[in-house]
């Protein structure tokens, strides 16, 4: 009788291992607002070369969405919270999502950037002014980027793919 445990445990042991995996299949569900910016950013990933699971993602509108107590324009879920399927929640009555293309770009690209790219926020201010990068967190200041001024739009997209960008000139 004691032989058949030291069988049976190690089995159960990697069957339970495998279901695990076997278990998480991902989620594809992204409204026709939002497929322009998933669509342009996994078409600027792959032209950097990066292979995303772009079955991976759900995105939908939730009203009042809050962070400790404050509301935000986004949130997510994915890699950066160990949740293995992707989940974007925009509030549609954000300033970011009422402000046109660009603030729309820059909010989904911000979110986009957590879960795919595994990117967490970074508050640095350019002596410009300018922020750093599309991850910064705090309030959604979007005259900060490139809504005002296209020319800088580049900087910021290859920023978000790469984080040591180099600093451009318009920002010292
Ligand atoms: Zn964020």
């Amino acid at each position: 009788m004691k032989y058949w445990l030291f069988i049976l445990i190690p089995i159960a042991f990697l069957t339970s291992c495998g279901d695990d995996e076997s278990e998480f299949e991902p989620v594809y569900d992204v409204p026709s607002e939002f497929q322009p910016f998933v669509s342009s950013f996994f078409e600027i990933a792959e032209s950097k070369g990066l292979v995303l699971d772009t079955n991976n993602i759900i995105i939908r509108f939730e009203q009042n969405l809050e962070v400790d107590e404050l509301p935000v324009c986004g949130t997510s879920e994915g890699p950066l919270n160990a949740i293995e399927q992707h989940l974007i929640l925009i509030d549609e009555q954000c300033l970011a999502w009422r402000s046109g293309e660009l603030a729309q770009e820059i909010l989904m690209f911000h979110e986009l950037g957590h879960v795919f790219l595994e990117r967490v926020h970074d508050e640095t201010v350019f002596p410009s002014g300018d922020y750093k990068t599309i991850m910064f967190g705090g309030n959604w200041n979007i005259l900060r980027y490139y809504t005002q001024d296209l020319s800088k739009r580049e900087y910021y997209i290859n920023e978000l793919f790469n984080p040591l960008e180099p600093t451009p000139d318009w920002a010292e």
